[in-house]
Order: C-alpha cells, then structure tokens, then sequence
C-alpha cells in the first residue's frame, strides 16, 4: 500500500490492489469473491445505503411517487429528455429486484435464430459457467428444484433451499396447467426464508419483493447478501457518495492509472493495480467513454467501437389476467413456465419465458399505468387486484449496434434504443391468453369479457440493461475478453450485465453474479 497525491486533486489518498466501481449484482458479488483473498479493495459507490423505514413497503412511495428512482436525466434518440427507472443504492438495482434468479438456458450459450436476426454465441458454453452458476445460487442462498423444467441444463448440485411452496391460488394455478398438458415449474427465489419455520405467505408486505426494497432484510440483494458480510473487514473500504467520473490511462493507454471520483463536492482520484467497472451496463459505457484520450480518442477500450452498442433489455410485458376466484396469494413468484422458451413443437421461433409478478395491489397498478388508471375508483382498482393474478412476459431482445449508449459533451447518457422481437413477444403474448383460456380463467372472469390487462414497459423502465461492452474474442468486434478484461488495457475489467453478447429470455441477475464469481476467482489467480 503506497499513498500517493491525486495527479490533478491535490488529495492524498492510498493505494488498492482492486477498485471495483458499483455495489450491485457484479460489483458487489465481486467484493465478495475478493475479499478472503486478503487484497485491499476499495470500493466505490455513487448512492448510499438505501434508507430503511416503513416507506420501503409502502406501494404509494415506492410505485407512484418513484422514491427509490434516482433523478438522473438522459435523454432519448431525438434528444427528449427522460427519467430512467435506475437505482443509486448499496446493493445496486437488486435493492428493488424481484430475485428471480435465473440461469440462460444452454441454448442461449449458443447461436439462436429470431425473427428480427441473431442472437450471438457466447464465447462460452454452458458447461463452461455452470459451477458459476451453481456458486452463485449457493451465495445468494436460491429456493427453486432443478429438474422440473425441461429448457433447463444440467446442474452440478441443487439449489441450496427447496423451493419456495405455491401458495394455494397459484397452486391451483400450477395444477390447472399440468392438467392441460403445460409444464409449470418452480421459479428460483432469492429469498432468506425457512418454511419449515415460517411461511413466505407470513413474510406480509416484504414478500411482494417485486419493485420493493425489503425493510427486513429477507431478500438476497448485493448488499445484504455480498457487500455487508465484508465490508467492515479491515482490507475492505466502502465509500458511499463516490461517483466515478472517468478513467485515467498512462501514457500508451494500457493501464488504468487514475479512478477520478467526484465525492462531497471534492474531486478525488484513487489509484488501484485492478480496477473492475461494475456501474450498470449503461453508467459503464458512459464511464468509458469519458475516459478518452490521445490512446483512446473514441473513449477507453473502445477500439472495436464496440463501447455502448448493442444495448439489450428484454422485450417484456406485465399481464394481469383476473379470475372468478380471489387471488390471496402474498408470495405469488413461485411459478413459471418455459413451454414458449425455445422453437420447435410447430413454433417456427422461441418465443420466451413466463412467469408471476409480485402481488399487484391497487396503488401499484395506479403507479404503473397512472393513464389507464386515472379515472378508476380506488375501490375498483382494490377489486381488480383482489381478482388478479399478475404475470411477467419475457421475450429476448437481440444485440443491435445501431442500440446503443452516447455521452454528449456534458457527459449525460443519451439512448437510441428501439425493441426487436415485436413479432416474437405479441406471439407470447398470444400463447399465454390461449392457456389461461385453457385452465378457465377466461371462463371465470368478473368483467363481462376475457379481460387482461396489459403494460408495455418503455424506454425508461431500464431494469434489464445489458451488453454495452460485450465479451469475446476477437477485439474487432468485442470490448472484453474472455475473463472480462479490455483487449486493450492491461488491469481493466468490467463485471456488470454490459458484458452479455445476447441476454437470453430470462431474468440477467444470477448471471452477472455468476460472472463476478468467475471473474473473481480469475483475479484471485492474477494478483496471487
Ligand atoms: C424493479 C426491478 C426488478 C428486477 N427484478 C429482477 C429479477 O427478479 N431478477 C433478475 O435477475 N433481475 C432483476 N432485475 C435486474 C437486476 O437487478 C439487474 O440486472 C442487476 O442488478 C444488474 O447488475 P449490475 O451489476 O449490472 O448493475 P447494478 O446492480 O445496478 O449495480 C450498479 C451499481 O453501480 C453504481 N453506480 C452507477 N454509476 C456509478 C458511478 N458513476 N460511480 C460509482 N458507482 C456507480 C450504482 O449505484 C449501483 O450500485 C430487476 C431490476 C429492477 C430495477
């Protein structure tokens, strides 16, 4: 550890083995797989801890006025401005994540035709990440039952925690389905929950987990599961409020030598023989390219032109399909199914992956759809959600350069982003409508149609973001190499979701972390 005085800041600060910027499902995991190698990380995170109070489970706060939503700006292709729905916190976006925690299939590993083009092969198999997964499921302490859904690939050991149980609405649910030839399976929870010693239907409003941040702790985010059990130990420093402005190379540019932090007003700049970006996959690319120089005059690491494109987040659609019967359900994102996932079966295309929300409540969907709802009574919307049963539609989004992340001259992120699959998700769509006909929902309905309420999520509903510095091979046409580290400079990683080449038609958490375990133990290896 040598201090050194800041190149331009005039602030004396120390230096670390790795920085790791981010505390989320790459930063944070990453911190974690670090930390018993006794190096001395420091990590560096613009939010602070996410304030725990009653608000956390209030849906008014949390869904109609946006409490937890950073209020950043970026700005569209034709340069409106817009709010993105990301989260500055410890822990990441996975303060508010449903934790699904899902694996790509091994399908997805590989080359996979759609509609609108191709989702690329990983430079990776299956085989290859599964320990990672496995890790990472047993990090994240996952309830869920390899074995039941037929998309899946093998696993090397089962999930650490049994599935959490169907509640008996969405058991009724699952049951219908099987009955009608469907093949239902238990979704993987990241949950902090012992049935044997208390039901998830007991966990009362923390178990909508969907959206919300968990005041009690009980939901396997970044920080509860990764950050806190290592953070007060003495080769860890945890400074919150520290937002990464860019990245300062030696001369040739191989070697990151300056992380320049904006914290408190004070311009800071910290010196590590690692640094690992982890900031979301579009802070990332914003970093990097406002880290240009002479040696990277299109931004750091981007050679390939790579750095920003090919920005991915699922084409996805919240449901509500009301039944005759209550939905009392409180856990309710125990079931999915993944008949649609892959082509074949008379399906020219794969379609993708469905499974339950969180519990919608009426303040929720207020916040959610506030046009659709406006004129709705409250009691009305109270009625519809006691009916609801609450669906997410996943279909896969395809890597498109011309989808992409820009820094204009002030640094803010600009989005050109428009959705592919269109086809794919209305016919996933489609497929869903016609088996909830099947199990009879539609024939118990409590308006005088098939009714189901749709939301298309926009621009700025970026939960999913991915794939703005892609790994592979060849450094014409990647940022990252197959550890993750930039072609072009030495002790540069990146372990957030911008290293997807595809996303797959399943939730992105469990992969990043699984990819923050390997690249981990890689670093573990590099520095010895
Ligand atoms: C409401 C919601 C529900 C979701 N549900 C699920 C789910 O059920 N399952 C699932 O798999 N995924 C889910 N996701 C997505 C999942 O949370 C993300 O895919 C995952 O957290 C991405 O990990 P990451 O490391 O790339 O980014 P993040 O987890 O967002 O971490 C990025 C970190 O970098 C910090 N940061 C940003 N810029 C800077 C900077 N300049 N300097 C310093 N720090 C910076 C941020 O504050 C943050 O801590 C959900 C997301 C949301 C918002």
């Amino acid at each position: 550890m040598t201090a050194f005085r800041g190149p331009h800041s005039g602030i004396v600060t120390e230096r670390y083995d790795v920085i790791i910027i981010g505390t989320g499902a790459g930063g944070g995991t990453l911190a974690h797989t670090l930390a018993s190698s006794g190096k001395k990380i420091l990590l560096l995170e613009r939010g602070d801890f996410l304030p725990r109070d009653m608000d956390n489970w209030n849906p008014e706060p949390v869904f109609v006025d946006g409490k937890y939503i950073s209020h950043d700006t970026w700005y569209d292709a034709d340069g409106q401005p817009f709010q993105p729905q990301v989260h500055y916190y410890v822990g990441g976006a996975t303060k508010m994540y449903g934790a699904a925690l899902y694996r790509l299939r091994p399908a997805d590993f590989g080359e996979i035709k759609h509609m609108d083009g191709i989702s690329p092969a990983w430079p990776l198999s299956y085989d290859e990440f599964e320990p990672w997964y496995t890790r990472a499921e047993w990090l994240y302490q996952v309830h869920g039952a390899h074995g039941e859904d037929p998309t899946e690939g093998h696993w090397s050991r089962q999930y650490p925690w049994p599935a959490v149980s169907h509640e008996p609405r969405i058991q009724q649910l699952a049951s219908d389905l099987q009955a009608g030839g469907y093949q239902p399976f238990h979704a993987p929870c990241g949950i902090l929950l012992d049935e044997a010693r208390r039901p998830a239907s007991t966990c009362i409003r923390c178990a909508w987990c969907d959206g919300y941040p968990c005041l009690v702790h009980a939901k396997s985010d970044a920080e509860t599961i990764a950050v806190r059990p290592v953070m007060d130990l003495p080769t860890v420093t945890l400074l919150t409020g520290a937002e990464v402005l860019s990245l300062e190379t030696g001369s040739g540019g191989r070697v990151v030598t300056g992380v320049v932090v904006s914290r408190g007003g004070q311009r800071e700049v910290y010196q590590g023989d690692i640094v690992a970006l982890a900031a979301g996959a579009a802070n990332s690319a914003r970093i990097l390219l406002r880290s240009a120089s002479d040696e990277h005059p299109d931004g750091l690491a981007n050679g390939s032109g790579q750095v920003g494109r090919n920005y991915m987040f699922h084409n996805s659609k919240a449901m509500v399909a009301l039944g005759k019967e209550r939905n009392d359900t409180v856990y309710q994102k125990t079931l999915a199914v993944n008949d649609f996932y892959l082509a074949g079966d008379g399906r020219e295309w794969p379609l993708g992956n469905i499974q339950m929300l969180g519990k919608s409540n009426a303040e929720a969907m207020k916040g959610e759809e506030p046009k659709l709802t406006k004129l709705a009574p409250h009691w009305s919307l109270a009625e519809v959600a006691a009916h609801a049963v609450d669906l997410w539609l996943t279909t896969e989004d395809l890597p498109k350069p011309r989808n992409r992340v820009t820094v204009d001259r002030d640094g803010n992120v600009h989005l050109a982003y428009s959705q592919t699959n269109d086809a794919e998700a209305a016919g996933l769509y489609k497929e869903v409508k016609t088996m909830l006909n099947h199990v009879g929902m539609a024939s118990h309905h409590i308006l005088d149609k098939n009714y189901y309420m749709k939301m298309n999520v926009a621009l700025a509903g970026v939960a999913h973001q991915s794939g703005t510095c892609r790994f592979g091979t060849d450094p014409a046409t990647s940022v990252l190499d197959v550890n993750c580290r930039a072609h072009e400079v030495d002790n540069l990683y990146v372990v957030d979701t911008s290293f997807f080449p595809s996303i797959g038609a399943v939730n992105p958490a469990l992969t990043a972390m699984a990819n923050a375990i390997r690249v981990g133990e890689h670093l573990t290896g590099r520095l010895g």
